[in-house]
């Protein structure tokens, strides 16, 4: 059995967690832009997060034009937490990531 640990973020820092299990997700410094347009309307659009991971890469038709992108979930309670950009130059995992249900 894999046990998975939970990364935790500063408590000096206003933090934004899981709406499900309080998972800490992002740190209110990685925060980029609040009026982010995602598909469902307004996001939030973080610099980078913590205890997240990403399912398969598809592009998909935003308002600002195609991109490649991954949904991403929550990694203690798998809930579906929004997707990121990816950026592919070396790897997948780098890029802006958008929650659009926080
Ligand atoms: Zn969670």
């Amino acid at each position: 059995m894999v046990k998975t640990f939970q990364a935790y973020l500063s408590n000096c820092h206003r933090t934004y967690s899981c709406i499900h299990c309080r998972a800490h997700l992002a740190n209110h410094d990685e925060l980029i832009s609040k009026s982010f347009q995602g598909s469902q309307g307004r996001a939030y659009l973080f610099n980078s997060v913590v205890n997240v991971g990403c399912g398969p890469a598809e592009e998909r038709v935003l308002l600002t034009g195609l991109h490649a992108v991954a949904d991403i979930y929550c990694e203690c309670c798998k809930t579906t937490l929004g997707w990121k950009y990816l950026i592919v130059v070396y790897h997948c995992c780098c890029g802006y990531l958008s929650f659009e249900k926080l």
